[in-house]
């Protein structure tokens, strides 16, 4: 499986990407976060990303695609891999289509999560990573559980903020998203290879509709699998979740009904249908930008 998973900053790329890792065993390839281990190496590559990722604005074409090339090339990539905050403009697009040409390993998927902005504020504001063992939680909605211990140290988290998730820096993350990656919709969508899912809602919900619209059920993680107790919960939200999607659900399902023009039940896999939903109202004026 060959994926891009296409989204606003604070969508929940990399947590999804970092489910998807656990249950189909394919690496995740986050330029974000490589360019992050290079400024924190003090490497040239760092050096020069450093000002631009701090700006929020995206670090030269030449330096990430160089990146990426290294990466692709390693033999950890040959089962599949899944593309997390790249590509992020069209050359990237089309230099990521030459390269995979070249290399015979066509995409099979972009997944586009879909997310309001106002709650891509939210998400960003309460976003925190484990220093230690790179976990992402949400201190809003998704801290560590009580006594949980990083799987890297067995101490607890040492969670850190990164630095350009604060206020100046993600309005302009998001403006640049809307200006230069959401082309990429249309982009994805032309090629026979876009699918959309609502990003809202409970992160499991959501791994569920990334794994409907792959076409792919995806195993219980690992660590949990046997595990009964585990089982018998996933089988309750699962089945609630069912429940939910049959009755038409909750207050945040009508609210993204509404978003989706007329259409409650489609969740997953809205295969290139017409427009993406455009932000909430609070942000239209930012993320909106210009028709292209
Ligand atoms: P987010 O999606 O939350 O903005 P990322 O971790 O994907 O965060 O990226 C952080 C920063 O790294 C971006 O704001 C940008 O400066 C840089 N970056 C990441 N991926 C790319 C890319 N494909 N092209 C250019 N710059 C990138």
């Amino acid at each position: 499986m060959r994926i891009v998973l296409l989204g606003a900053p604070g969508s929940g790329k990399g947590t999804q990407a970092q489910r998807l890792v656990e249950r189909a065993g394919i690496p995740q390839i986050s330029t974000g976060d490589l360019l992050r281990a290079a400024v924190a190496r003090g490497s040239e590559l760092g050096r020069q990303a450093r000002e631009a990722m701090e700006g929020g604005r995206l670090v030269d074409d030449a330096l990430v695609l160089g990146m990426i090339r290294e990466r692709l090339g390693e033999p950890d990539t040959r089962r599949g891999f899944i593309l997390d905050g790249f590509p992020r403009n069209l050359a990237q697009a089309h230099a990521l289509e030459r390269l995979l040409e070249a290399l015979g390993q066509p995409l099979d998927a972009v997944v586009q999560l879909e997310v309001d902005y106002r709650e891509l504020v939210r998400r960003i504001s309460g976003r925190r990573t484990c220093a230690d063992c790179g976990r992402v939680f949400n201190m809003l909605t998704s801290p560590p559980a009580a006594g949980e211990l990083c799987p890297k140290t067995a101490a607890p988290h040492r969670l850190t903020q990164r630095p350009d998730d604060n206020e100046a820096t993600v309005a302009e993350r998001l403006r640049v998203y809307d200006e230069k990656t959401r082309p990429l919709i249309d982009f994805y969508r032309a090629r026979g290879l876009l699918r959309v899912i609502d990003a809202e809602g409970q992160v499991d919900e959501v791994t569920r509709r990334l794994a409907r619209a792959l076409g792919a059920p995806l195993p219980a993680p690992r660590r949990t699998r046997g595990a009964s107790t585990a089982k018998a919960a996933a089988s309750k939200r699962a089945s609630a979740g069912a429940a939910r999607a049959r009755s038409g659900g909750t207050a945040r399902r009508k609210r993204s009904s509404l978003r989706s023009r007329g259409k409650p039940a489609a969740k997953t896999a809205r295969v290139a249908r017409g427009k993406s939903r455009r932000p909430g109202s609070a942000g239209r004026g930012r993320l909106k930008g210009k028709r292209r």
